[in-house]
């Protein structure tokens, strides 16, 4: 846990959040301001800044994929969604604790309108 992180005080339970799902190595909860009717952010217990860094680490990166799919599951998002990593600067990166960004429940328009 790194205590300067927002997201691993989240983890910690130090920060108040509504969870939607958890499991033994990622937490799942909802955007303080959703851009969708679903909005949900999931993101590995342990500390990885970015996707480049998840990517070095398979199983995480394989456990926040399918908690992805399994909030989508629990959110009934039938029609389709979206799962979107943010990364640096260009990407709009904000908070550097990396999350999935599990976006549905409307149409949800072309991807870079
Ligand atoms: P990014 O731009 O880094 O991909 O996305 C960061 C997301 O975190 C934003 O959508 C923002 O609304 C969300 N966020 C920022 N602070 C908090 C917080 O304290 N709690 C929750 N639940 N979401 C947050």
């Amino acid at each position: 846990m790194e205590n300067s992180c927002l997201f691993c005080r989240i983890v910690a339970g130090e920060i108040p959040a509504s969870i939607v799902h958890r499991t033994g190595t990622t937490v799942a909860f909802r955007d303080i301001d959703p851009k969708a009717p679903t909005h949900v952010l999931v993101i590995p217990v342990a500390h990885h800044a970015n996707v480049v860094e998840l990517a070095a680490d398979p199983a995480a990166a394989a456990d926040v994929l399918a908690t992805a799919a399994r909030v989508a599951e629990i959110e009934g998002l039938d029609d389709g969604f979206r799962v979107i990593f943010n990364t640096g600067a260009h990407g709009g990166q904000e908070v550097f604790h990396v999350h999935a960004h599990v976006v549905g429940g409307a149409p949800l328009g072309p991807m870079l309108a």
